[in-house]
């Protein structure tokens, strides 16, 4: 806290106001919503068509769906709390990963001739020993499988965790991530919205990384434009409606291993001042008519 303060003296680190807007309510309605929906798809297509290669091919794109639409919905919620975001991610995640178990077994049963009705489901879903008695009932009989492969029991548990594992930390990062990247306007009660990248070519000079990392745009003017990589970049957040709440993030943009831009933030999300803004877009356009002539 006290370095933030000494290392961003001249500008300000923009924070949530931690308020959920309706999220309270929004988020866990269409998140338990959706993870019976997508219980019941995980489901049939488990039994019917893919087997245990569900959880291999289905389950990280359901996961990924249902991700982000509960991080949607805390958006239209205009939720600004990220800890109650990655709480909602958790929790749900649980929710779709128990859906998923209660509602294959009852499709799976059904399938075998073991008749369950439509109106026990609810009831199987207060009854956590009963779920646990058909995993190991359908794991026993084998059933477990898909046409003449089948995994061998013992291995069957180490399926289930790797659906735990990918389930709870997709959806938890889906979640939690986006809203972290965000600006609010308090005063026009609506997300600012992302309108300029600007990009320069990265500095080895380590006086102007620091001076960099410090938000200084004044050290922008010694840089060159650049569209290459690695590169460095100044995101600039803006509210449409007032134009007051405005903020600026320097990043670097580099290659990873497989040639892919990988972005690592040098700043956290800082406010942009009226006249910081002015001498932001003096700054960006000087670089621009250079690059053009
Ligand atoms: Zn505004």
């Amino acid at each position: 806290m006290v370095c933030d303060v000494l290392m961003y003296s001249e500008t300000k680190i923009y924070r949530h106001s931690g308020k959920l807007g309706t999220a309270l309510f929004g988020v866990p309605f269409i998140g338990i919503l959706g993870g019976l929906v997508f219980g019941i798809l995980y489901a049939y297509i488990n039994v019917y068509f893919l087997g245990w290669r569900s959880d291999v091919l289905v389950t990280p794109i359901l996961s990924f769906l249902f991700g982000a639409i509960i991080e949607t919905v805390g958006d239209i919620a205009k939720c600004r709390n990220t800890m109650f975001m990655a709480m909602m991610g958790l929790l749900l995640s649980i929710f779709i990963m128990y859906a998923n178990w209660v509602l294959f077994e009852f499709v799976m049963l059904n399938h075998k001739g073991i008749t369950i009705e439509w109106y026990k489901i609810p009831s199987m879903f207060f009854d956590p020993d009963l779920v646990w008695e058909n995993a190991v009932f359908i794991n026993g009989r084998g059933w477990y499988g898909v046409k003449s492969w089948k995994p061998p029991s013992n291995v069957v548990w180490y399926y289930g965790l790797i659906e735990v594992f990918s389930i709870v930390g997709l959806v938890t990062f889906l979640v939690s991530v986006p809203i972290n990247n965000a600006v609010f306007c308090e005063s026009c009660d609506i997300w600012a919205t992302p309108i300029h990248t600007v990009k320069f070519t990265l500095t080895e000079n380590k006086t102007l990384l620091a001076q960099l990392k410090k938000g200084d745009i004044e050290t922008l003017t010694q840089l060159k434009p650049t569209n290459k990589c690695p590169r460095i970049e100044v995101e600039i957040q803006e509210c449409l409606s007032c134009y007051n709440t405005s903020t600026y993030q320097i990043k670097t943009v580099s290659l990873n291993h497989k040639a892919q831009e990988q972005k690592t933030n040098l700043t956290p999300l800082l406010l942009l001042s009226q006249d910081t803004k002015d001498r932001l877009y003096t700054i960006v356009l000087q670089q621009l008519n250079l690059k053009r002539f």
